[in-house]
Protein backbone atom coordinates (compact mmCIF):
# COMPACT_ATOMS: atom_id res chain seq x y z
CA UNK A 1 0.00 0.00 0.00
CA UNK A 2 1.80 3.32 -0.94
CA UNK A 3 0.05 6.43 -1.04
CA UNK A 4 0.12 8.82 -4.51
CA UNK A 5 -1.97 11.53 -3.88
CA UNK A 6 -5.16 11.98 -1.07
CA UNK A 7 -7.25 9.71 -3.65
CA UNK A 8 -4.90 7.73 -5.11
CA UNK A 9 -2.82 4.49 -4.14
CA UNK A 10 -0.82 1.46 -4.75
CA UNK A 11 -2.69 -1.29 -3.31
CA UNK A 12 -0.71 -4.89 -2.43
CA UNK A 13 -1.51 -6.46 -5.53
CA UNK A 14 0.49 -3.34 -6.72
CA UNK A 15 -2.67 -1.85 -8.75
CA UNK A 16 -3.18 1.80 -8.46
CA UNK A 17 -6.34 2.53 -7.36
CA UNK A 18 -8.36 6.14 -7.81
CA UNK A 19 -11.07 6.76 -5.07
CA UNK A 20 -14.74 7.67 -6.30
CA UNK A 21 -16.57 9.98 -5.83
CA UNK A 22 -18.50 7.92 -3.31
CA UNK A 23 -15.24 6.31 -1.61
CA UNK A 24 -12.95 9.24 -0.99
CA UNK A 25 -13.12 10.77 2.24
CA UNK A 26 -13.32 14.39 1.29
CA UNK A 27 -12.84 17.90 4.02
CA UNK A 28 -15.78 19.50 5.03
CA UNK A 29 -15.69 22.02 2.57
CA UNK A 30 -17.30 23.38 -0.75
CA UNK A 31 -16.69 25.41 -3.81
CA UNK A 32 -18.91 28.64 -3.61
CA UNK A 33 -19.98 31.25 -6.10
CA UNK A 34 -22.16 34.24 -6.30
CA UNK A 35 -23.23 34.50 -9.84
CA UNK A 36 -25.84 35.50 -12.09
CA UNK A 37 -28.54 33.54 -14.33
CA UNK A 38 -26.88 35.63 -17.34
CA UNK A 39 -23.56 34.76 -15.87
CA UNK A 40 -24.03 31.02 -17.26
CA UNK A 41 -21.63 31.01 -19.87
CA UNK A 42 -19.11 32.91 -17.88
CA UNK A 43 -19.45 30.47 -15.20
CA UNK A 44 -19.03 27.46 -17.16
CA UNK A 45 -16.06 28.35 -18.80
CA UNK A 46 -14.86 28.90 -15.41
CA UNK A 47 -16.24 25.34 -14.28
CA UNK A 48 -15.01 22.97 -17.25
CA UNK A 49 -11.34 24.46 -16.18
CA UNK A 50 -12.18 23.41 -12.09
CA UNK A 51 -12.99 20.07 -13.29
CA UNK A 52 -10.60 19.50 -15.47
CA UNK A 53 -7.95 20.76 -13.56
CA UNK A 54 -8.54 19.57 -9.87
CA UNK A 55 -12.08 18.68 -8.88
CA UNK A 56 -13.10 15.45 -11.14
CA UNK A 57 -10.69 13.90 -8.71
CA UNK A 58 -12.04 14.88 -5.46
CA UNK A 59 -15.49 15.70 -6.55
CA UNK A 60 -16.09 18.41 -4.06
CA UNK A 61 -19.95 19.98 -3.85
CA UNK A 62 -20.63 23.48 -5.44
CA UNK A 63 -22.36 25.89 -4.04
CA UNK A 64 -24.15 28.41 -6.38
CA UNK A 65 -25.79 31.48 -4.42
CA UNK A 66 -27.81 34.56 -6.03
CA UNK A 67 -29.85 37.14 -4.92
CA UNK A 68 -32.54 35.64 -7.16
CA UNK A 69 -34.02 32.39 -7.76
CA UNK A 70 -31.87 30.40 -10.49
CA UNK A 71 -33.51 29.29 -13.54
CA UNK A 72 -34.02 25.78 -14.47
CA UNK A 73 -31.72 26.14 -17.38
CA UNK A 74 -28.72 27.69 -15.28
CA UNK A 75 -29.09 24.06 -12.78
CA UNK A 76 -29.49 22.08 -15.73
CA UNK A 77 -26.40 23.52 -17.50
CA UNK A 78 -24.29 23.01 -14.56
CA UNK A 79 -25.74 19.61 -13.76
CA UNK A 80 -24.51 18.59 -17.06
CA UNK A 81 -21.04 19.80 -16.48
CA UNK A 82 -19.88 18.22 -12.85
CA UNK A 83 -20.86 14.66 -11.32
CA UNK A 84 -20.44 16.39 -7.60
CA UNK A 85 -23.70 17.53 -5.50
CA UNK A 86 -24.40 20.72 -6.68
CA UNK A 87 -26.54 22.89 -4.26
CA UNK A 88 -28.39 26.34 -5.94
CA UNK A 89 -28.77 29.12 -2.78
CA UNK A 90 -30.78 32.36 -3.01
CA UNK A 91 -29.84 34.47 -0.85
CA UNK A 92 -32.67 35.84 1.94
CA UNK A 93 -32.99 39.58 1.46
CA UNK A 94 -31.97 40.67 4.76
CA UNK A 95 -29.03 39.39 3.87
CA UNK A 96 -28.62 40.49 0.78
CA UNK A 97 -30.25 44.23 1.03
CA UNK A 98 -29.17 47.60 2.28
CA UNK A 99 -29.16 47.44 5.95
CA UNK A 100 -32.24 50.01 7.59
CA UNK A 101 -29.24 52.08 9.70
CA UNK A 102 -27.77 53.82 6.24
CA UNK A 103 -28.85 57.13 6.25
CA UNK A 104 -29.79 58.04 2.65
CA UNK A 105 -28.72 61.72 3.04
CA UNK A 106 -25.69 61.00 4.03
CA UNK A 107 -25.19 57.84 1.87
CA UNK A 108 -25.92 60.29 -1.39
CA UNK A 109 -23.66 62.79 -0.61
CA UNK A 110 -20.87 60.86 0.01
CA UNK A 111 -21.62 58.71 -2.94
CA UNK A 112 -21.88 61.94 -5.00
CA UNK A 113 -18.68 63.15 -3.79
CA UNK A 114 -16.72 59.49 -4.88
CA UNK A 115 -18.58 59.78 -7.93
CA UNK A 116 -16.94 62.95 -8.96
CA UNK A 117 -13.62 61.40 -8.02
CA UNK A 118 -14.42 58.54 -10.66
CA UNK A 119 -14.68 55.70 -8.18
CA UNK A 120 -15.71 52.61 -9.85
CA UNK A 121 -18.87 50.92 -9.43
CA UNK A 122 -19.46 53.46 -6.81
CA UNK A 123 -23.13 54.24 -7.53
CA UNK A 124 -23.97 50.71 -8.32
CA UNK A 125 -26.43 49.56 -5.18
CA UNK A 126 -25.56 46.06 -5.85
CA UNK A 127 -22.42 45.83 -5.86
CA UNK A 128 -22.48 47.16 -2.53
CA UNK A 129 -24.47 44.82 -1.97
CA UNK A 130 -22.55 42.15 -3.05
CA UNK A 131 -19.21 43.59 -1.24
CA UNK A 132 -21.08 43.62 1.95
CA UNK A 133 -22.25 39.46 1.76
CA UNK A 134 -18.92 38.61 0.40
CA UNK A 135 -17.74 40.24 3.81
CA UNK A 136 -19.42 39.56 6.33
CA UNK A 137 -22.93 37.20 5.72
CA UNK A 138 -22.19 34.24 2.84
CA UNK A 139 -21.30 32.02 6.02
CA UNK A 140 -24.50 32.56 7.40
CA UNK A 141 -26.55 30.92 4.74
CA UNK A 142 -27.66 27.78 5.93
CA UNK A 143 -26.34 25.93 3.35
CA UNK A 144 -23.03 27.46 4.32
CA UNK A 145 -23.41 26.57 7.94
CA UNK A 146 -23.03 22.87 7.39
CA UNK A 147 -19.07 23.73 5.70
CA UNK A 148 -16.09 24.17 7.39
CA UNK A 149 -13.64 25.53 4.42
CA UNK A 150 -14.82 27.18 0.87
CA UNK A 151 -13.47 28.02 -2.39
CA UNK A 152 -14.75 30.83 -3.69
CA UNK A 153 -14.58 31.24 -7.43
CA UNK A 154 -16.06 33.75 -10.10
CA UNK A 155 -17.53 33.63 -13.65
CA UNK A 156 -14.99 34.16 -16.27
CA UNK A 157 -12.16 33.67 -14.29
CA UNK A 158 -9.27 31.00 -15.60
CA UNK A 159 -7.82 28.65 -13.44
CA UNK A 160 -4.43 27.36 -15.74
CA UNK A 161 -2.52 24.98 -13.79
CA UNK A 162 -3.43 21.20 -13.21
CA UNK A 163 -3.20 20.65 -9.67
CA UNK A 164 -3.00 16.89 -7.87
CA UNK A 165 -3.70 17.01 -4.50
CA UNK A 166 -6.46 18.24 -2.39
CA UNK A 167 -6.32 21.79 -1.55
CA UNK A 168 -9.02 21.36 1.31
CA UNK A 169 -7.27 18.63 3.30
CA UNK A 170 -3.74 20.63 2.59
CA UNK A 171 -5.68 23.77 4.45
CA UNK A 172 -7.19 21.19 6.97
CA UNK A 173 -3.72 19.06 7.41
CA UNK A 174 -1.20 22.31 7.51
CA UNK A 175 -3.59 24.24 10.34
CA UNK A 176 -4.33 27.16 7.46
CA UNK A 177 -7.17 29.70 7.59
CA UNK A 178 -6.76 31.34 4.45
CA UNK A 179 -4.91 30.80 1.35
CA UNK A 180 -4.79 33.15 -2.03
CA UNK A 181 -3.15 33.54 -5.08
CA UNK A 182 -2.91 37.12 -6.00
CA UNK A 183 -2.23 40.60 -3.44
CA UNK A 184 -3.03 44.13 -4.58
CA UNK A 185 -3.29 47.71 -3.42
CA UNK A 186 -6.78 48.97 -3.48
CA UNK A 187 -7.69 52.80 -4.60
CA UNK A 188 -7.82 54.25 -1.27
CA UNK A 189 -10.74 56.44 -2.23
CA UNK A 190 -12.73 53.00 -1.81
CA UNK A 191 -11.81 52.45 2.26
CA UNK A 192 -11.16 55.89 3.40
CA UNK A 193 -12.56 55.03 6.99
CA UNK A 194 -12.02 51.50 7.56
CA UNK A 195 -9.07 52.01 9.06
CA UNK A 196 -9.96 54.66 11.59
CA UNK A 197 -12.85 52.84 11.70
CA UNK A 198 -11.16 49.77 12.83
CA UNK A 199 -8.87 51.29 15.42
CA UNK A 200 -11.58 52.69 17.18
CA UNK A 201 -12.70 49.00 17.51
CA UNK A 202 -8.79 47.77 19.17
CA UNK A 203 -8.92 50.52 21.30
CA UNK A 204 -12.09 49.29 22.86
CA UNK A 205 -11.81 45.45 22.11
CA UNK A 206 -7.42 45.14 22.04
CA UNK A 207 -7.88 41.30 23.24
CA UNK A 208 -9.04 40.36 19.62
CA UNK A 209 -5.69 40.65 18.32
CA UNK A 210 -3.39 38.25 17.48
CA UNK A 211 -0.12 38.37 18.87
CA UNK A 212 1.66 37.09 15.50
CA UNK A 213 -0.94 39.09 13.23
CA UNK A 214 0.12 40.90 9.98
CA UNK A 215 0.46 44.34 11.56
CA UNK A 216 3.45 45.80 9.42
CA UNK A 217 2.06 44.04 6.43
CA UNK A 218 -1.59 46.51 6.66
CA UNK A 219 0.48 49.45 7.19
CA UNK A 220 3.21 49.16 5.28
CA UNK A 221 3.43 51.02 1.61
CA UNK A 222 6.27 52.12 0.06
CA UNK A 223 5.09 52.24 -3.43
CA UNK A 224 2.19 54.75 -2.48
CA UNK A 225 2.74 56.37 0.60
CA UNK A 226 0.04 59.01 -0.67
CA UNK A 227 -2.41 55.78 -0.20
CA UNK A 228 -1.65 55.96 3.84
CA UNK A 229 -2.44 59.44 3.81
CA UNK A 230 -5.88 58.64 2.21
CA UNK A 231 -6.74 55.57 4.50
CA UNK A 232 -5.48 56.62 8.01
CA UNK A 233 -2.92 54.56 7.92
CA UNK A 234 -3.83 51.19 6.04
CA UNK A 235 -1.63 50.16 2.97
CA UNK A 236 -4.62 48.95 0.65
CA UNK A 237 -2.85 46.15 0.33
CA UNK A 238 -4.97 42.87 0.25
CA UNK A 239 -5.36 39.25 -0.80
CA UNK A 240 -7.94 39.31 -3.95
CA UNK A 241 -10.65 37.50 -3.09
CA UNK A 242 -12.24 36.13 -6.34
CA UNK A 243 -10.29 33.31 -5.77
CA UNK A 244 -9.30 31.98 -2.23
CA UNK A 245 -9.97 29.60 -0.13
CA UNK A 246 -11.15 29.65 3.15
CA UNK A 247 -11.65 28.42 6.97
CA UNK A 248 -15.40 29.91 8.02
CA UNK A 249 -14.93 29.45 11.06
CA UNK A 250 -12.59 31.56 11.09
CA UNK A 251 -15.51 34.39 10.18
CA UNK A 252 -17.77 33.19 12.30
CA UNK A 253 -15.70 33.68 15.34
CA UNK A 254 -15.73 36.41 17.93
CA UNK A 255 -13.21 38.85 16.84
CA UNK A 256 -14.57 38.80 13.03
CA UNK A 257 -18.59 38.87 14.14
CA UNK A 258 -17.67 41.89 16.83
CA UNK A 259 -15.11 43.89 14.60
CA UNK A 260 -18.14 42.87 11.35
CA UNK A 261 -20.80 44.49 13.77
CA UNK A 262 -18.79 47.65 13.99
CA UNK A 263 -18.00 48.36 10.47
CA UNK A 264 -21.64 47.57 9.98
CA UNK A 265 -22.62 50.26 12.17
CA UNK A 266 -20.36 52.79 10.46
CA UNK A 267 -21.98 52.17 7.11
CA UNK A 268 -18.70 52.50 4.90
CA UNK A 269 -20.13 49.19 2.65
CA UNK A 270 -22.37 52.21 1.57
CA UNK A 271 -21.49 55.19 2.50
CA UNK A 272 -17.83 54.09 0.63
CA UNK A 273 -17.00 50.93 -1.15
CA UNK A 274 -15.17 49.15 1.34
CA UNK A 275 -14.44 46.02 -0.78
CA UNK A 276 -14.43 42.22 0.61
CA UNK A 277 -11.02 41.75 -0.06
CA UNK A 278 -9.83 44.41 2.20
CA UNK A 279 -12.29 43.77 5.11
CA UNK A 280 -11.07 39.67 4.65
CA UNK A 281 -7.51 40.56 4.66
CA UNK A 282 -7.47 43.29 7.73
CA UNK A 283 -9.22 41.14 9.43
CA UNK A 284 -7.07 38.01 8.71
CA UNK A 285 -4.10 40.16 8.99
CA UNK A 286 -5.48 41.36 12.74
CA UNK A 287 -6.90 38.97 14.19
CA UNK A 288 -5.02 35.44 12.78
CA UNK A 289 -2.07 34.28 13.74
CA UNK A 290 -0.40 35.22 10.37
CA UNK A 291 1.63 31.70 9.67
CA UNK A 292 -1.94 30.21 9.15
CA UNK A 293 -2.23 32.32 5.87
CA UNK A 294 -0.79 31.22 2.94
CA UNK A 295 0.22 32.12 -0.74
CA UNK A 296 -0.93 29.12 -3.38
CA UNK A 297 2.09 30.07 -5.50
CA UNK A 298 0.95 26.68 -7.70
CA UNK A 299 -2.49 27.87 -8.81
CA UNK A 300 -2.67 29.69 -12.70
CA UNK A 301 -4.89 31.92 -12.16
CA UNK A 302 -6.57 34.84 -13.89
CA UNK A 303 -9.19 37.35 -13.35
CA UNK A 304 -8.85 40.37 -15.77
CA UNK A 305 -6.63 42.07 -16.02
CA UNK A 306 -4.50 40.15 -13.48
CA UNK A 307 -2.82 36.76 -13.58
CA UNK A 308 -0.67 34.75 -11.29
CA UNK A 309 1.34 32.11 -13.87
CA UNK A 310 3.47 29.44 -12.06
CA UNK A 311 6.92 28.81 -13.81
CA UNK A 312 5.33 24.82 -14.35
CA UNK A 313 5.05 22.20 -17.09
CA UNK A 314 1.55 21.62 -15.60
CA UNK A 315 0.20 25.19 -16.44
CA UNK A 316 -1.40 25.84 -19.75
CA UNK A 317 -1.56 29.75 -19.97
CA UNK A 318 -2.54 31.51 -23.18
CA UNK A 319 -0.40 34.63 -24.20
CA UNK A 320 -1.12 38.34 -22.49
CA UNK A 321 -4.71 39.29 -23.12
CA UNK A 322 -2.77 42.39 -23.16
CA UNK A 323 -6.04 44.13 -20.92
CA UNK A 324 -3.87 46.83 -19.55
CA UNK A 325 -0.11 47.53 -19.43
CA UNK A 326 2.18 46.06 -17.96
CA UNK A 327 2.88 49.19 -15.71
CA UNK A 328 -0.39 49.49 -14.50
CA UNK A 329 -0.36 45.99 -13.54
CA UNK A 330 2.76 45.78 -11.85
CA UNK A 331 2.06 49.03 -10.20
CA UNK A 332 -0.93 47.80 -8.07
CA UNK A 333 1.08 44.78 -7.02
CA UNK A 334 1.82 44.24 -3.76
CA UNK A 335 2.98 40.22 -3.36
CA UNK A 336 6.46 41.32 -2.28
CA UNK A 337 5.36 42.41 1.15
CA UNK A 338 3.61 39.47 1.96
CA UNK A 339 6.09 37.52 0.58
CA UNK A 340 8.81 39.51 2.61
CA UNK A 341 6.87 38.36 5.68
CA UNK A 342 6.62 34.86 4.90
CA UNK A 343 10.83 35.02 5.12
P1 LIG B 1 -15.38 42.72 -9.75
O1 LIG B 1 -14.61 41.45 -9.84
O2 LIG B 1 -15.02 43.51 -8.54
O3 LIG B 1 -15.34 43.53 -11.01
O4 LIG B 1 -16.91 42.35 -9.50
P2 LIG B 1 -17.82 41.32 -10.31
O5 LIG B 1 -18.77 42.05 -11.18
O6 LIG B 1 -16.98 40.25 -10.92
O7 LIG B 1 -18.67 40.70 -9.12
C1 LIG B 1 -18.11 39.82 -8.18
C2 LIG B 1 -18.90 38.53 -8.11
O8 LIG B 1 -20.19 38.77 -7.61
C3 LIG B 1 -19.09 37.84 -9.44
O9 LIG B 1 -19.07 36.44 -9.19
C4 LIG B 1 -20.46 38.29 -9.88
O10 LIG B 1 -21.07 37.31 -10.67
C5 LIG B 1 -21.18 38.42 -8.55
N1 LIG B 1 -22.19 39.49 -8.50
C6 LIG B 1 -21.99 40.83 -8.51
N2 LIG B 1 -23.16 41.51 -8.39
C7 LIG B 1 -24.13 40.55 -8.30
C8 LIG B 1 -25.56 40.60 -8.15
O11 LIG B 1 -26.18 41.66 -8.09
N3 LIG B 1 -26.22 39.41 -8.09
C9 LIG B 1 -25.56 38.19 -8.17
N4 LIG B 1 -26.26 37.07 -8.09
N5 LIG B 1 -24.23 38.13 -8.29
C10 LIG B 1 -23.51 39.27 -8.36
MN1 LIG C 1 -14.95 39.73 -10.87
Amino acid sequence: FSKLTYNEYVNSDGVRVVLGKDEYPRANATLLTLVRNQELKDIIHTLRQLEANWNHKFHYPYTFTNDEPFTDEFKETIRRHTVSDCYFEVIPPEIWNKPSNIDPDIEREKISKLTEKGVLYIDKDSYHNMCRFNSGYFYHLERLKQFKYYWRFEPATDYYCSVDYDLFKFMEDNNKTYGFTISLYDNPLTVETLWPVTLDFLKENPQYVHPNGAFRWLTENVQHPDYTKTTGGYSTCHFWSNFEIGDMDFYRGEAYTKWMDALEEAGGFYYERWGDAPVHSVGLGLFEDRSKIHWFRDIGYHHSPYKNIPNSDKCNAPEDSGYFSPEDVYDQNCLSNWIRLEM
